[in-house]
């Protein structure tokens, strides 16, 4: 830090993303991309008019992509906000919904982000334990006191709750922002976008990073209440209106036009997690029940952190976290079903070196 930083940032500390490393290649399972590329769509969008049009501002409105994303989830433009992904949203969600007596209440075990938000706003946050089998414990969310932030499915447990546990935090929230990150959403879990008409309370935030094979295009969406929406816009147009590029809102509508592909897709990655799922377990793996496009997964005497770096030194990244209560686990995204043999082999090669070693 220089001497000319702020000292309110003193203790900041960045939220550090997945490794991307660039020494070799690697079969990435470590940051829930999908190994799918975009729709044939997406890649046939960006003709040379529209690069042509980038001498020309984005639409700070988002007027196009809102309306297509509205038409899809069956809301109004007015319900629909987009940003430059969704992470970008959360930040303004922790600006607009928390602080001063209103903390932010989210679990112990979710998104590591969330507490750098709360950090750089100077937001108090009020973390709960999971329940013991991983599950988010929804009774400790009912407080009507704190601006809650729930991921569903969780990250990187990857276990779900019901849109009826979700609806029973709304009902006794009334009076406090319930935020319901969907990131990945559309691996099996039940949306509460459906929720969005009844409950003036509720923001869903889902993303085009995951599902939709886009992080890199970086956009991101929310659906609420046409008023919370309308709050999380004065932010942004405090901040940078013109935060989507003109591609990017290309990109994004050719992606909600390909649907059926969208759908294909999800649909592979769900078959090929209950394939590697089963495989886990056949070599004694548990694995937490996941309805996202990764699993969290630990072994009777195999470390965590070893089962990283020897899958590392043969190529394959996954996700493995220092924090004591999950370091025994390691987080690996579901890749093709070609990827997944490779990890597999390698795995139950790791296994049996480690057994004859002992
Ligand atoms: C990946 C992820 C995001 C961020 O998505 P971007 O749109 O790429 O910023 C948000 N929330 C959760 C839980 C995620 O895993």
């Amino acid at each position: 830090m220089s001497r000319f930083m702020n000292k309110r940032f003193d203790t900041l500390e960045a939220y550090t993303p997945g490794e991307q490393p660039k020494d070799k290649q690697y079969i990435k399972l470590n940051t829930n991309e999908s190994p799918y590329p975009p729709s044939p769509e997406v890649l046939d969008c960006i003709t040379k008019d529209k690069m042509g049009a980038l001498r020309l501002y984005s639409d700070p409105e988002g007027t196009a992509l809102k309306e297509e994303l509205a038409t899809f989830y069956d809301l109004r433009k007015e319900n629909v906000f987009i940003s430059n992904g969704s992470d970008d949203i959360l930040n303004f969600a922790f600006m607009a919904f928390a602080g001063g007596e209103i903390k932010a209440s989210f679990p112990d075990v979710t998104y590591s982000f969330y507490p750098v938000f709360a950090d750089l706003h100077g937001v108090t946050c009020d973390v709960k334990p999971l329940c013991e089998d991983f599950t988010i414990a929804v009774d400790d969310y009912k407080t009507n006191e704190h601006f809650v932030i729930i991921t569903n499915p969780n990250a990187p447990t990857g276990i779900a709750l019901s849109r009826e546990e979700i609806r029973e935090i709304l009902l006794a929230n009334p009076d406090r922002v319930v935020l319901v990150d969907e990131a990945y959403v559309d691996f099996g879990a039940e949306s509460s976008c459906s929720l969005v008409k009844e409950f003036p309370n509720l923001l869903v935030v889902m993303t085009y990073s995951k599902s939709r094979s886009l992080a890199g295009a970086r956009l991101g969406f929310a659906l609420g209440d046409e008023a919370l929406i309308a709050d999380l816009e004065t932010l942004k147009f405090s901040t940078n209106p013109y935060n989507v590029n003109r591609l990017t809102m290309e990109i994004g509508r050719a992606a909600i036009r390909s649907h059926a592909y969208f759908a294909q897709c999800s649909e592979n990655i769900m078959k090929t997690r209950e394939e590697t799922v089963q495989a886990l377990q056949a070599m004694g793996f548990e694995v937490l029940p996941s309805k996202a496009n990764f699993v969290f997964i630990r072994k009777d005497g195999l470390d965590g952190g070893y089962l990283y770096e020897t899958l590392k030194d043969r190529g394959i990244l996954i996700r493995h976290f220092s924090k004591p209560a999950l370091a025994e686990f390691n987080r690996v995204t579901i890749g093709t079903k070609e990827e997944m043999d490779a990890f597999l082999k390698a795995v139950r090669q790791i296994i049996q070196e480690t057994e004859a070693s002992t």
